[in-house]
């Protein structure tokens, strides 16, 4: 790759001088960060791991490979993605780009053609996509509705096992809440015990239902959730009617049930358009809970304020910089890629996190908003080998031509190298063509 030095392939061990890395993305002392939150560091590899990170050394060590100062991250880790729904855009649109467009489209192409090969030919390729751009670990949300919990599920815990040495993988069963009311939602939660994952769904409210019965939907959910010994990861509050908004509701269910585990509420886009004194109250109790919220900026800015013909007033992500100041964590995740969802996307971590940053100002200064996409979503999905440059790690990290910030976050996939266990691995993405069978 020009401009690197080259590196070598036998996993043997490597010296890499002067790599600067977001101090968040580190651990033990490296000296003070610059403007831009990075400290310059000396990456010593050994045996496919991290053998020490010290201070940049004031000349190149003997065989050292000079970065001159390109950033250096940990493989990324994608929070929130839907493997089982990307990549069907060919066979189907979304005609006005809109939610109920894309839910619409996405059902019917569900029921017609999401067969176990199926599914596994799109989060095959999806998985190619985001190891050749330095992914280590995803959490992808499983339509989970009627005949698909059976197909999609089984082919989850293949792929998995599969891939456990090159992307950890957890799946949320996606289904409406009030499944969790019915039969099929508890053969669902069992389904999922059985295999490993977590209960979700979407808390959208269906025409004509009142809160209460959202309210007794949640307590179904939170039983059933501690009846499995399972976390819950659910999609939140995705429109701009404040009216609707179950954030709330959800955060007084967890702190009802006394909930055990972890909750996560993805989107929670409305709760940026509620009365601010509202939302201040939603957010108190989301604290209170120790609820997780996850974004999904560029999915958000597609989807929310569509009008046809008019042009869209706001950007449709919540109250990122407000929940942080409270404590709560914020993690920024994918989403769909190439569906009706989301028209575009690539499964890459630093092309969303770049998006997120414009979209949601999360510069000046940029602080501790790199953990979002790293540090951060493997502690809450519990993968502490990830997430971190740190001694004992696997040496998994991403190498940027990008020296500062604003050279990183200028040039969308810019150069990068993508080591794992301390060998480069292929960057190149798969293409398109190779799907076009299944069309
Ligand atoms: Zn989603």
């Amino acid at each position: 790759m020009p401009g690197f030095p080259p590196l070598p392939t036998d996993g043997g061990g490597m010296l890499l001088h002067r790599a600067s890395i977001p101090a968040v993305l580190t651990e033990g002392n490296l000296g003070p960060a610059d403007a831009d939150g990075l400290v310059l560091a000396d990456i010593h590899i050994a045996d496919g791991r991290i053998a020490a990170l010290t201070p940049a050394a004031a000349r190149p060590p003997e065989g050292a490979l000079d970065l001159d100062r390109g950033q250096v991250w940990p493989g990324l880790v994608d929070p929130h993605a839907h493997l089982d729904k990307g990549h069907i855009l060919p066979r189907a649109g979304n005609p006005d780009g809109s939610h109920p467009g894309a839910v619409k489209a996405v059902a019917e192409d569900r029921a017609a053609n999401w067969s176990a090969e199926d599914v596994r030919r799109r989060f095959t390729f999806a998985l190619r996509c985001a190891e050749a751009n330095g992914v280590v670990a995803i959490r992808t949300h499983l339509d989970s509705q009627g005949p698909q919990a059976a197909i999609s599920w089984p082919v989850f815990a293949e792929l998995r096992e599969e891939w456990r040495a090159r992307v950890a993988l957890q799946a949320v069963g996606m289904v409406p809440t009030a499944t969790y009311a019915e039969e099929e939602g508890e053969a669902l939660a069992a389904r999922i015990a059985t295999t490993g994952g977590l209960l979700g769904g979407n808390t959208s409210l269906p025409a004509g239902a009142t809160m209460e019965r959202m309210d007794s939907w949640l307590d179904a959910l939170f039983r059933l959730a501690m009846r499995h010994g399972l976390d819950i990861d659910l999609h939140v509050d995705e429109s701009g009617d404040p009216r609707a908004a179950t954030l709330g509701p959800i955060a007084r269910a967890a702190i009802r049930h006394r909930f055990p585990g972890r909750v996560t509420c993805g989107h929670c886009c409305s709760l940026a358009v509620q009365e601010p004194d509202a939302a201040d109250r939603v957010m108190d109790l989301v604290a209170e809970a120790g609820i997780t919220i996850i974004s999904l900026p560029p999915v958000n800015l597609y989807l929310q304020d569509r009008v046809p013909h008019r042009t869209p007033r706001w950007r449709g992500v919540t109250l990122l910089h407000e929940l942080r100041a409270r404590g709560i964590t914020v993690l920024i995740g994918g989403d769909n890629c190439r569906d009706p969802f989301y028209g575009y996307g690539d499964h890459d971590p630093m092309e969303t996190f770049t998006d997120a940053v414009r979209i949601g100002h999360l510069d000046k200064p940029i602080a501790d908003w790199p953990t979002t996409i790293a540090a951060r979503p493997a502690d809450w999905m519990g993968l502490p080998e990830h997430g971190r440059i740190r001694p004992g790690a696997a040496a998994d990290l991403l190498l940027f031509r990008g020296r500062t910030m604003d050279e990183l976050l200028s040039r969308r996939r810019g150069p990068r190298l993508v080591l794992r266990n301390g060998r480069p691995i292929s960057t190149e993405l798969p293409d398109y063509r190779e799907l076009d069978d299944i069309f």
